[in-house]
């Protein structure tokens, strides 16, 4: 395997590190406190087409493969310091790679290019108010009704929901049937009736990505709204999540070697007793760490970008990069915290909000306890 850039992806990834410092990062204390969706630097984006990689141009995409497109977003992670705005996108091209992998051709032709173009901004509609981890106790409904099917259920800390302009949702077309043949996913836009945006959910990080409730109460969707085949719900998700943690890690191991970076610089600019902090083992063995993690974090990642990219299963490479690459970084911002003293904990050195960003990639996409289970599994227990 080949983990080196090629000239293309350097250039692309010098670009993005550019734009991302000068257009996304500044005033990003100021969004983070006020916790508020930032629409023009979502247009910027489009703009930069970060929304268009993987599609196909005939799609209105830029015809990106898919390790490309994770090189992008690790490049993002690495350079923009608002990690909610990263994540709103990463969803945004989920919900895009949802509609590609149901193989539906006409629906990609339809969708995809205000998809790719940033003009619509969609969010995927899975977890309810009892069902988080175990994901296909859902208890959403869709029953088949005069050619199309009628929605009944609640969602909840959808990513981009209460901005959005079209979820697709997941829900429980044949309940007598097991678990694999019962849950299909539809696409549902703003202002069908029936179906309603919650207020953005006030949350402890990732505050300039907005997550709410999505609530269908006997709303009607029309046949062709299904996404995939009735029934390929559970397939489509378990494919899918697989792209998304790729996508999602990409940006999360970025975000390490910032996080990394500015450690190297404090631990050596800042004295205590006569000497650089960096020259103390107990901060620099944290370094080293994290260091180690950033080294075995690309392989993990890319490893698995690549079984992607040849259309290949990675459920394994997946929740392995997932679950490490998340944890990491969790453990990098704590201990970065650390080795800022009290400086850390304040605001304006910008080290707790990468903190509380964090804890969220613990948890969303599969928790790690969820990751562990899964490779458990596929080791045979
Ligand atoms: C920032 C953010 C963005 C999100 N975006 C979206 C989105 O866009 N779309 C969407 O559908 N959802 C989204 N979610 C929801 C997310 O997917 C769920 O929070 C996650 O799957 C966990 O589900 P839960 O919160 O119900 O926790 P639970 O499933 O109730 O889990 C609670 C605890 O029990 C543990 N646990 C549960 N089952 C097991 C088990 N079998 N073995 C070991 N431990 C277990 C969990 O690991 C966790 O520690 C988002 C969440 C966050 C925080």
């Amino acid at each position: 395997m080949n983990f080196a850039f090629t000239e293309e992806q350097q250039k692309i990834r010098n670009t993005i590190i550019d734009f991302a410092r000068q257009e996304l990062n500044p005033g990003i204390i100021e969004r983070d406190r006020a916790g508020v969706f930032p629409r023009d630097l979502w247009v910027k984006c489009a703009e930069m087409r970060l929304m268009a990689l993987p599609f196909p141009e005939a799609h209105g995409g830029d015809g990106f493969d898919f390790v490309t497109t994770v090189a992008v977003f690790h490049a993002l992670g690495y350079a923009c310091k608002d990690s909610g705005l990263i994540l709103s996108l990463a969803t945004q091209v989920i919900c895009g790679l949802t509609i590609q992998l149901s193989g539906n051709q006409e629906q990609a032709a339809c969708l995809l290019p205000d998809l790719a173009s940033g003009t619509l901004i969609y969010a995927q509609g899975i977890t309810e108010p009892d069902s988080g981890s175990d994901t296909f106790a859902m208890r959403t409904t869709a029953t088949k009704k005069d050619g199309g099917y009628i929605l009944n259920g609640t969602k909840t800390m959808i990513s981009n929901g209460p901005v959005t302009d079209r979820a697709l949702i997941y829900a429980v077309t044949n309940p007598t049937k097991k678990t694999l043949a019962r849950i299909s996913c539809f696409l549902v836009p703003k202002g069908n009736p029936g179906f309603s945006a919650g207020n953005p959910m006030e949350k402890m990080g990732l505050r300039t990505m907005t997550n709410g409730e999505l609530v269908c109460t006997d709303c009607y969707v029309p046949g062709p709204s299904l996404v995939g085949r009735e029934g390929q719900g559970v397939i489509l998700f378990s494919e899918v999540v697989e792209w998304e943690r790729v996508l999602i890690c990409a940006g999360l191991l970025g975000g390490l070697e910032r996080v990394l970076e500015d450690c190297i610089r404090y631990a050596k600019e800042r004295k205590a007793f006569g000497q650089s902090i960096g020259t103390f083992q107990a901060i620099s063995h944290k370094i080293a760490t994290m260091r180690m993690n950033v080294e075995l974090g690309r392989l993990a990642l890319y490893s698995a970008a690549i079984l992607k990219n040849k259309r290949k299963r990675a459920a394994l490479e997946s929740s392995v990069a997932k679950f490490f690459i998340s944890e990491s970084l969790k453990q990098a911002c704590l201990d970065a915290v650390q080795i800022r003293g009290g400086y850390g904990y304040m605001s304006e050195f910008e080290v707790e909000r990468d903190l509380r960003d964090s804890i969220a990639a613990t948890i969303y996409s599969g928790t790690s306890e969820m990751q562990a289970n899964t490779i458990a599994r596929l080791a045979g227990l």
